[in-house]
């Protein structure tokens, strides 16, 4: 069944049940109002004629009831319509009441219902109103005794019969209009639900349409249409399409990466090979062309090593919001110890250190990763230097920021090059890198590690004048005394 079925089903059946209880209460309070009036009305006018008859002196007979009872119907007319005659009146004219007289042997005397009406005598001591109930119909009865008002001799019994048809009149329109309105609300409530239902759940038919092309072809471009409402469900296609779109890069990403790797490895291979075969034909007895193959085979091997290296470097870079996401270092001691050790290394070199931190700053970044950042830059600056060899790093703090700067006055990146060098396997001038032992991988794993700890690197460079490249991490409001707990 779709859900836009369960949802029209479910609202007309909320809307029955609601509706249904609304009027079974209307119902019944309304009709238990309209019995009450009954009642009284009975009682009213059983008094009233209990009170005429009363008055007489005589033994009842028909006749002299009959005077009685008109004389009280006149009497309505004269007086101003006092209480107790105007239930007799009213009671009467619409024919729901009828009055019956009987003597005090149970015989009856007057009556102005025909005979089916009238009900069977009961003899009682006491005025009672009693709700009767014959072939699931109600009426009303009230009794009476009539005592003589001089002698107080028991001259007869009253007995007020009301049929309620006015009653039942007024409850069966109430009850046949409810139905009329219980159907209609279920019929409309049904239908608006299915129509509601059809606009909300559009955009989950879409993502299904979108899901099941995504199925059948992962590289498929289709994406979840764009929706013009502000809810959950436009929230869930917009995401829908970013996990498609990050997908399908990743996937791209990863057959790319694989295609970079093979061809990254193909001329160490080629070139380890070309030495192996002219070895195998000539080289062997040859001291020279033995030491030079195996030389530069080695070199080879090196290079391979490294690459391997830095492709798994690369690959945890990835992972480190997750396996060191705790981590904590001093900035300004890594620097430093960085700075002291290039300058060991490369004694040609002039290392300055611009140093703004008045205290110890802590970033929230593993140890080793900041030194191997650092390293990658400095490594880089020393590379592509030229005849300026000068190096120069800075330390300053935002407040929310340590920046570290690396600049060098080497051969500078052009403009075109300059969002390139952070990719995978990019070098600017793919041959002279290789000279220099580069695999093109060192700043992609540095933004790849600086992106993961929340920072940011920027470069700042200058074809033929040199580059300034900038890290930025967050740092953490705390003191150095955390670092050693
Ligand atoms: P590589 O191992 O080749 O140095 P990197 O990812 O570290 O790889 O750098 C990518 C490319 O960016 C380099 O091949 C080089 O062309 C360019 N590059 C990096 N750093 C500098 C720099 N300081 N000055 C000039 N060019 C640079």
């Amino acid at each position: 069944m779709s859900l836009k079925v369960k949802w029209a089903l479910g609202t007309a059946l909320g809307a029955l049940l609601i509706f249904a209880l609304l009027t079974f209460v209307l119902f019944q309070s309304f009709t238990s109002d309209l019995l009450k009036r009954e009642q009284s009305s009975v009682n009213r006018s059983l008094v009233s004629v209990e009170k005429r008859l009363a008055s007489s002196d005589s033994k009842l007979t028909n006749k002299h009831v009959q005077q009685l009872i008109r004389a009280s119907d006149g009497l309505a007319d004269r007086t101003e319509k006092s209480n107790t005659t105007e239930g007799v009146i009213n009671g009467l004219s619409v024919s729901d009441l009828s009055i019956t007289v009987y003597d005090p042997s149970g015989q009856q005397i007057f009556t102005t219902a025909g005979s089916n009406k009238s009900r069977t005598f009961q003899k009682t001591s006491k005025k009672t109103v009693s709700l009767v109930k014959t072939n699931s119909r109600k009426s009303i009865v009230g009794r009476i005794p009539v005592y003589q008002n001089k002698t107080n001799k028991l001259t007869g019994y009253i007995q007020v019969t009301s049929s309620l048809r006015g009653y039942y009149q007024v409850a069966d329109r109430l009850l046949m209009i409810s139905m009329l309105v219980l159907v209609l609300v279920v019929i409309a409530s049904g239908l608006l639900g299915y129509v509601l239902s059809y606009f909300l759940l559009r955009p989950i038919d879409e993502i299904h349409d979108t899901v099941s092309r995504i199925r059948d072809d992962p590289t498929d471009n289709h994406r979840v249409p764009k929706m013009h409402r502000n809810d959950e469900l436009s929230d869930l296609g917009n995401m829908f399409n970013e996990m498609l779109d990050r997908m399908q890069r990743y996937i791209e990403q990863q057959s790319q990466f694989v295609e970079d790797v093979s061809h990254e490895l193909r001329t160490p291979v080629a070139i380890i090979q070309g030495h192996m075969e002219m070895l195998n034909r000539w080289g062997k007895d040859d001291p020279k062309i033995l030491s030079e193959s195996l030389d530069a085979s080695l070199k080879e091997t090196k290079r391979m090593q490294d690459l391997v290296q830095e492709m798994l470097d690369l690959s945890r870079a990835e992972q480190v919001e997750i396996n060191f996401r705790d981590e904590k270092t001093d900035v300004g001691e890594v620097v430093h110890q960085v700075y002291n050790n290039f300058k060991m290394i490369h004694p040609d070199f002039v290392f300055t250190i611009d140093d703004d931190l008045k205290e110890p700053t802590i970033a929230k970044i593993y140890r080793d990763h900041l030194e191997q950042i650092l390293i990658i830059l400095c490594d880089n600056a020393v590379k592509y230097s030229t005849t300026r060899k000068e190096i120069h790093l800075s330390l300053s703090r935002t407040l929310n920021n340590v920046e570290i700067g690396v600049q060098d006055f080497g051969e500078g990146i052009s403009q075109d090059n300059m969002d390139k060098v952070f990719n995978r396997f990019y070098r600017v001038d793919k041959a002279r890198s290789r000279k220099k032992g580069g695999n093109g991988l060192g700043l992609s794993i540095a933004k790849r590690l600086i992106e993961g700890y929340h920072g940011d690197i920027a470069l700042e460079s200058s074809a033929g004048y040199g580059s300034l490249f900038k890290v930025t991490l967050p740092v953490i409001k705390e003191d150095v005394q955390s670092l050693d707990d």
